[in-house]
């Protein structure tokens, strides 16, 4: 058993990040400014999207993707039930429906059959969450949107960099919400950007992203720019600062280098579980990239005399840090009282909860650390495997 604790997740920054924040704070331009252009014109352009908008959080892109289709109260928009609650609660901003639909049981992916068994002549869009950092399957969801006239909106917090068919994720829909949130694939701390083809969207976007103001801080402030504003909106106050854009820079550089040693981790655990029944990973599907944000086991719960609260409590004592992704939105007092569901409502996702783990993987993460993860994956189900005889039988205890 290893002597330290293992955290769950660590952000991985470096000299390069912490020279440009330096020097950042040392430029006397500490908020929006020339940093934070350049990280948009650099990760639109990593992404292949024509415009990106850098904001100070993942929820305010999705906030004002939402904004950006025109979303009206009464409105509904559908959202996998197996998420975070960002990716719902900013339809209530509009006083529109979140509709739940339940998910892919290999991939906790959205279920594009559920998806169109929920389109009402009131949906206006859709919210597809690539999960874990896997490509929902957006060919036959952008069809289905298509028909019946729905905006797409990518949930693209974990999916960086990630790849559909060849196409990267944030060019996928009709807008795209990444987070650079502490844990994310790369961070500003606090952050997110929107990312869209449409100019008008993106146009609405920036503006609501300061105050509804028409020119940004920086074209006022600075020399070539003038005193004058107008205000056309009642906007929002979601604009990244230039501290945050200075890390933001450095870590889309490091992007791919970050994601190499994190689709090297997922690659070490999946041969070290693939002998392991009991503890199986999500499947992922052919023909994609996957961001590898998170690593998700399932516990085959009939094969094991311990329950996933167990599990984790068993883990965090061999000084294993893990985590849930997601609780089922369904399942929170706010959500079961406003869409009135039941558990049962979604089993596919209340089934997934019940076993879902999120092991571990984040660049700092040395070999060694994984082998201790799957160290302590294999101690716990040696320990706590049923004999084949007693499976089925949850009352028995047999260690
Ligand atoms: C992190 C996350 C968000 C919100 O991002 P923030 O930057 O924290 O606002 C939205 N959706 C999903 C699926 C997330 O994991």
């Amino acid at each position: 058993m290893r002597r330290d604790f293992l955290p769950f997740a660590l952000p991985n920054i470096t000299d390069a990040e912490i020279d440009e924040v330096v020097a950042t704070l040392r430029s006397g331009w500490i908020t929006t400014g020339p940093r934070v252009k350049q990280f948009e014109q650099d990760f639109a352009a990593y992404v292949g999207s024509a415009r990106a908008i850098a904001l100070n959080s993942g929820t305010a892109a999705l906030h004002l993707a939402l904004d950006a289709i025109g979303l009206r109260p009464g409105d509904e928009v559908i959202v996998p039930v197996m998420t975070f609650t960002a990716t719902a609660e900013v339809v209530r901003y509009f006083e529109a429906r979140p509709v739940f639909v339940d998910v892919e049981p290999d991939t906790l992916n959205i279920d594009i059959d559920q998806v169109e068994a929920a389109i009402t002549p009131r949906t206006r869009a859709v919210i597809p969450v690539h999960m874990a950092g896997q490509p929902c399957a957006m060919d036959p969801l952008s069809a289905l949107a298509r028909a019946h006239n729905l905006a797409v909106i990518e949930d693209a917090a974990h999916a960086l960099p990630a790849r559909y068919h060849g196409r990267m994720v944030g060019t996928l829909g009709d807008l795209a919400a990444f987070s650079f949130y502490a844990t994310k694939p790369i961070t500003t701390a606090e952050g997110g950007m929107l990312t869209t083809d449409n100019p008008d969207y993106a146009a609405r976007a920036t503006l609501m992203s300061l105050h509804g103001i028409s020119k940004d801080a920086w074209k006022r402030y600075s020399a070539e720019g003038s005193w004058y504003y107008e205000v056309e909106a009642p906007g929002f106050k979601y604009n990244m600062t230039d501290l945050a854009a200075a890390l933001g820079v450095v870590q889309l550089r490091r992007c791919d280098e970050l994601w190499a040693r994190r689709a090297a981790l997922a690659a070490r655990y999946d041969r070290a579980f693939a002998d392991l029944p009991e503890a199986a990973p999500l499947v992922v599907a052919p023909n994609l990239q996957h961001a590898w944000h998170l690593y998700i086991i399932r516990l085959n719960l009939d094969a094991l005399d311990i329950d996933r609260a167990g599990f984790m409590r068993a883990l965090h004592a061999l000084n294993i840090g893990a985590s849930v992704h997601f609780i089922p939105l369904h399942l929170h007092p706010y959500w079961r009282r406003l869409s009135g569901h039941l558990p049962d409502d979604f089993p596919t996702a209340l089934g997934a909860y019940e076993r879902i783990v999120s092991l571990p993987i984040y660049p700092s993460m040395s070999d060694q650390d994984a082998d201790d993860v799957v160290e302590a994956v294999r101690t716990i189900v040696g320990h706590r495997r049923k004999p084949r005889g007693l499976r089925r039988c949850p009352d028995v205890r047999t260690v």
